[in-house]
Parts: structure tokens; sequence; C-alpha cells
């Protein structure tokens, strides 16, 4: 029997989900080694020891698997961000499909074929969007940062590899003010101090830097300063944004915003469509990838120009637009109000008169939309990670659209998915996974579902 601290040979068979290597000990029980790569051979000290399975840490790489590589980020291992750094893009794209294919087969217990992943050129510096934490260390050294992996404790991180060198400016500019001004930063455990998170959004076609302060309050003591100085440093900054979040939660931003400089909204691009963004709309952190995402989801409709699109979970209207010179009409539905009034700006914005969005939740809009005979012939569903839901697919398939085309950041959920709806007659033709978060456990998909 295994036992805590005991050191064991171990060669890493296969990886989760989340990005810790698997081996089995000589007694059959699965070891989960985190930082380690399929294929390796390593002395593994065990740390806890659970009924039928353990965890442990690497002491020795004995042999080191091929698709190992030397990390490249000071903050690897400590920091929740990425998980894969130490092993090559190529079998990453092969562990991502592997989670995607095996969801679909074991959750959904679906036969389909999975295409090879939609890959990135460039693994670094494609996040246009990053939230960081703000806080003092013990010795009252200003962190900013990121939290550590599964923890609230904050790794002061000066600049991100995932994300634009622009932001490691924005932090140099706010820390110098904190220094300066000695800001108060909030406290999670008090529920005391000022600043709490900064969030900082980059269009990339229009270089244009949305940066969001949230404070435990209204705003800050010389903010005027504050934005002097990122005006300075930073000439493509369109906007500052002080967001008021008084709540004890870890829900990052608060319901109020107050525009302190500029208009409250950046502008990029997606497959030559023009996107405003305000602070609160999602938008797809990934821009070069999210333009291949959608063209095979543009694909998977395979519009005509006759159909009527439904496109549930819209945002800022983004998939649907990109399709609406293809069908006859487009309905939108999200539930953020914000990026309801994004969406109906950006039809304006680009000229399309087929669309209209629906502020609601997606389940009861579609219910209602059933109910007054709308009988969309593509349905665009692209849910956030807990996925649509039973109850949504049985009110989307009495809609008897031909296509259903499933874009989705979770396999788990949509395999789920998946299975409800075969179980409403739709056979899932093929999935293709995606690489939106290179580096990171996530990965997203989109499916393509047509009526037996
Ligand atoms: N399709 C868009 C947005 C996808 S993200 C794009 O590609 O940019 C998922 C979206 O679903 C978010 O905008 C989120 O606000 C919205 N959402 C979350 N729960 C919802 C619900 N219950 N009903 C409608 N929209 C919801």
């Amino acid at each position: 029997m295994l036992k805590k601290n005991d050191l064991i040979q171990l060669k890493i068979t296969s990886a989760t989900a989340e990005g810790s290597g698997v081996g089995h000990s000589e007694e059959g029980v699965a070891v989960f080694v985190p930082l380690s790569a399929v294929g390796d051979e390593l002395t593994v000290r065990i740390l806890k020891v659970k009924k039928t399975y353990a965890f442990g840490k690497i002491e020795v790489v004995l042999l080191p698997s091929p698709a190992r590589i030397e990390p490249d980020c000071p903050h690897f291992s400590r920091c929740g961000g990425c998980v894969w750094r130490h092993i090559t893009y190529v079998e990453e794209c092969r562990l991502k499909e592997q989670k995607v294919r095996d969801a679909i087969e074991r959750i959904g217990g679906i036969r389909t074929e999975i295409k090879p992943m939609i890959s990135c050129d460039q693994t670094d510096r494609y996040r246009n969007k990053a939230q960081f934490p703000v806080g003092k260390s013990r010795s009252g050294e200003v962190q900013i940062g990121f939290f550590a992996f599964h923890s609230h404790r904050i790794i002061d991180c000066a600049d991100c590899v995932l994300q634009p060198q622009q932001f490691a400016e924005v932090i140099r500019v706010t820390r110098a003010f904190i220094e300066r001004y000695d800001v108060s930063v909030y406290d999670e455990a008090t529920g005391r101090g000022k600043l709490r998170h900064l969030y900082i959004r980059r269009a990339e076609v229009t270089d244009e830097l949305m940066i969001c302060y949230v404070v435990n309050g209204n705003g800050l003591k010389h903010e005027d300063v504050l934005i002097g100085q990122l005006r300075k440093v930073l000439p493509n900054m369109k906007t500052v944004i002080f967001n008021s979040n008084r709540e004890k939660t870890n829900v990052i931003l608060g319901k109020k915003n107050r525009v302190a400089y500029g208009d409250g909204v950046i502008e990029d691009e997606l497959c030559g469509k023009r996107f405003r963004i305000s602070p609160f709309s999602f938008w797809q952190v990934n821009r070069v990838q999210a333009e291949k995402l959608y063209s095979k989801a543009r694909e998977y409709a395979a519009l005509s120009g006759r159909e009527q699109l439904l496109d549930l979970y819209c945002g800022t209207g983004t998939i649907g637009l990109t399709m609406a010179d293809s069908c006859a009409s487009l309905i939108g539905v999200e539930i953020i109000p914000d990026a309801v009034r994004d969406a109906e700006q950006n039809a304006a914005r680009n000229g399309v008169t087929n669309a209209r969005f629906i502020c609601a939740d997606a389940p009861a809009a579609a219910e209602q939309l059933c109910r007054e005979g709308i009988v969309p012939d593509v349905v665009i569903l692209d849910p956030p990670r807990k996925g649509c839901g039973e109850a949504l697919v049985g009110t989307v398939s009495k809609m008897h659209p031909s296509r259903v085309v499933y874009v989705s950041c979770d396999p788990a959920t949509l395999a789920r998915d998946l299975k409800f709806f075969a179980a409403q007659g739709y056979v899932t033709r093929e999935v293709t996974p995606c690489d939106m978060f290179s580096r990171t456990a996530h990965v997203e998909s989109v499916a393509l579902l047509e009526k037996r």
C-alpha cells in the first residue's frame, strides 16, 4: 500500500484535463503528478493517498519525455494560469484533442468525428484581457498580479507572457501611483481598503486600451493624476472606468461603472466587422483564434441566404452579425443589458438591418420564441461553462432547426448537452476543437448537429 512520503518510480502514461500527469504505481493505484509530461520516467514522492488514487510530486526526472521543454516563465507552476508550459505545443494540442474526445465519448456516449485542433500560430501574447488583483505584502510592498493556483494569495507579476506588453506598462504606472499616494488596497478578510482589481482590455485591430479600476468606493483620490500618467505613457488609452464594488465577495466587478476618461467603450474587429465593447460585455480573449472559430461555425451553419438564424448567448452579437449577410433574419439573445446595447449598436455600425436582439435568459427567451411560433432554420449556441442544460436543448429541439452549431468552452458540459440533443433526434456530425487558450488547461470546441 502507498503511504505518504513514499518514494516510488513512476512512468507517466496520460494527463488529466487540468494539467496533471498520471501514472500507475506497482499496485495499480493512479498517481497524479503535477508538472509531469506523458512519457516521463520519474521518482515521485507521494504527498497524499486516497482510497483509489494518490497525489505525488516530482523528486527526480529519471528519463524526460520527448515532449518536455524548459518552461520559459518564472511564474509557471505557482500562478494559476498556464499548466502546459513544460511540454511542446504539439503535445498540448494532442492532449486537448484527447480531452475533447474523452468527454464526448465518456460523458456524452457519442461516437463522432473529432477533427484536428484548430491550433494557434502565436501561443504567447494572445490575450486581450486581464484582471489583476491588487494587494500589499506583509511588509507593505504593492502586489499586482495573479492569484496562486487554488488560492487567493497574490503573486506579483510584472509581465505575463500571455498578455500584451502594454499591460505591464499599465501595472507599472498603477503601482507607482499606489506607492506615491499610499493608496489603500482591498483586504478580502476584513473587507477594508480601496483598490481591489485592475481590469484591462485591448482592442487588437485599433490598438485601443480600456483600463478599469475596481474600487471599494466610488473612485480614488488624485485619480486625475493617475489618468494623466496613463495618457502620457499609453497614448492609445481610449477610456478609463471606475467600477464600484463594495460587496464582500470574490466576484470581481461590481454593478456600477463611472467613466472617468473617454467614452467607456473600445472598438475592435472580427471577421471584417467592427464591434464596440463595453466593460460588462463578453469579448473573446483571443481575437485571432476567435476569427478561426467563427469561420468554422459559419461553415457548419451552411447558410444559403434564406434562413432564419437564432444566436443564443450572443454577447455583443458577434457570431450572428458576422453571418447576417448570409441569412434572411437574425435574432440574438443575451442576458447582460450592456452587451445587448453593444449588439444593437454593432448591428447599426455594420449596416446590418435584418437583426434584432433580446435581453433575456436564453432558456426563457427560447421558450417565448417557440410559443410565438418562431422556427429558426439554424440555431447557434455559445453558453458559458455550465452549458445550455436539458430544458434549453428541449426547447431548441421543439423549434426543429435543421442544424445546430454549438460553440463551447467546456467539453464536459458540451458532451452532456450533445447527449440531450441525441435523445431529441439530433445527430452530432462532428466536433472541432479550437485552441483559444494556449498553455492553459482550457479548450474551446464547436460541434455541428443535424436533425435526423
Ligand atoms: N457568442 C458570444 C458570447 C459568448 S460568451 C461571443 O462569441 O462573443 C457567453 C455569453 O452568454 C456571455 O455574453 C454571457 O453574458 C451570456 N449569458 C450567460 N448566461 C446567460 C443566460 N442565462 N442567458 C443568456 N445569455 C447568457
